[in-house]
């Protein structure tokens, strides 16, 4: 009986294990936490929404520049394919008013009960609290458990599912780059994607307005994809929080900010009002009644409700012309100094380069060994995305791995 070792215990890990288990091969999976897959359980708490319902082209998308790369593997087990996995696992999905999937408990609780059923029912064995720390001389997976015993292990294949670097405490602390560094392979920095973004609000406005919603708002990152014809590049509500902004159109703008900050200079504009024209703003603002004030005066004309009409207050002395106040209402510049810390952020960009694996997910330089799911280079917004891409890598990695397993069986 072959065997197969799985480093990780996450989504990307687990199902690589299922698939390697099906095909009969034994598989051991082993996790530096104590209970896995503990990220996976947290997406759940806020509504776990596990892939998107939109059509092929705009969902590759998504992916930005990993797109390609990723295309095949959501065709080997694509948004369907999840569905119907959560389905097998007596979670029917629906489809959310936003085209979010998600379990019909919403919960991610159910589903990993049962997983983790039918994965031992498969003979998977889990060894909890073993971390990786890496290879020794010969080629073995080093491993410490929690009373600081190591252990050296090997197995006909590896894959390696070991995360990103958010939310350390759950488990991925991004500890393996190192090691990969150490063996060759090329590793992008880990830089927190999907965070929200530090400002230097005044008191006043965070006395105010922490935890109160920007309604409908469009964010562009001045000097990346600024405001076009076609609209800002990310628009929703985004929250005021007291150091700063986050959300989902906050979220979609990451990498643009990323890039922006590494240059020392990050301003996001904010639109208030992406609905209208400038010249339709300023049409609405000429109708200014002597005694309002510039709240009543904002409010009455063209809507912006209180924490609006105080974002344009931050950025300087609203002016009086009607002209110029559209134009502001349309980007209101919003310095941002910082992205929250990664051990905050939802997800992390970087991490193994698509040159160093195949198109079975296998390190060109350690053959028999392969990788899936964040820890690889790609970076996705929210909205089911990451962990679809999580799953789509950790099938197509085992899927490899049987078929190196099988070639290797041919030669012996
Ligand atoms: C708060 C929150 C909410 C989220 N909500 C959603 C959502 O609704 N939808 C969505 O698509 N995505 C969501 N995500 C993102 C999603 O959970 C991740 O993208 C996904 O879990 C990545 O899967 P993975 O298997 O690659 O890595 P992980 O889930 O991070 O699993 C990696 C595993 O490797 C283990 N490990 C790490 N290092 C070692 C080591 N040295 N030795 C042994 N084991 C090790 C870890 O303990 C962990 O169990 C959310 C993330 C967070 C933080």
């Amino acid at each position: 009986m072959s065997t197969a070792t799985v480093v990780g215990g996450g989504p990307a890990g687990l199902i690589a294990a299922e698939v390697l288990a099906q095909a009969g091969v034994a598989v051991t999976v082993h996790d530096r936490m104590p209970s896995v897959p503990r990220k996976f359980l947290l997406a759940g708490h806020g509504g776990l929404n596990i892939t998107h319902s939109e059509d092929r082209a705009p969902f590759l998308r998504r992916y930005g520049s990993s797109a390609d790369a990723l295309a095949p593997m959501l065709d080997v087990f694509g948004p369907a394919d999840l569905r119907a996995w959560c389905e097998g696992l007596g979670e029917p999905t629906f489809v959310g008013t936003s085209g979010r999937v998600f379990p019909r408990s919403f919960r991610a609780n159910p589903m990993v009960r049962a997983w983790l059923a039918r994965l031992a029912d498969l003979g998977v064995r889990l060894e909890r609290r073993h971390r990786w720390t890496g290879w020794a001389d010969d080629g073995g997976l080093r491993f410490v458990d929690a009373d600081g015993a190591e252990s050296t292990v090997t197995s006909d294949v590896v894959v390696f599912a070991l995360g990103g670097a958010s939310w350390p405490q759950l488990g991925s602390d991004g500890g393996w780059l190192a090691p990969f560094a150490g063996r060759g392979v090329s590793v992008l920095p880990l830089l927190p994607a999907n965070v929200g973004l530090r400002v230097g609000w005044s008191e006043t406005f965070v006395e105010r307005f922490a935890g109160t919603p920007l309604k409908n708002v469009g964010l562009s990152v001045r000097g990346a994809a600024g405001p076009t014809a076609a609209g800002p590049a990310a628009r929703g509500d985004a929250m005021v929080t007291c150091t700063g902004i986050e959300g989902g159109p906050v979220y979609a703008i990451g990498a643009a900010v990323r890039r922006a900050l590494a240059t020392g200079r990050c301003v996001v504009d904010v639109d208030l009002r992406p609905g209208l024209s400038v010249e339709q703003l300023a049409g609405k603002l000429q109708r200014r009644r002597p005694k309002d004030s510039t709240s009543t005066w904002l409010r009455r004309a063209v809507g912006l409700d209180p924490v609006a009409a105080a974002l344009l207050r931050e950025a300087g002395p609203v002016p009086s012309d009607p002209a110029r106040v559209a134009e502001l209402i349309r980007a209101v510049p919003v310095q941002v100094s910082a992205t929250a810390p990664i051990d905050r952020a939802i997800s992390t960009a970087g991490g193994i380069a698509w040159a160093e694996v195949d198109e079975a997910l296998m390190l060109r330089r350690l053959p028999g060994t392969f990788v899936a799911g964040e820890m690889l280079d790609w970076e996705a917004p929210t909205g089911g995305y990451l962990l679809q891409a999580s799953f789509s890598t950790g099938v197509v990695a085992a899927q490899g791995a049987l078929a190196w397993l099988e070639r290797a069986a041919q030669q012996r």
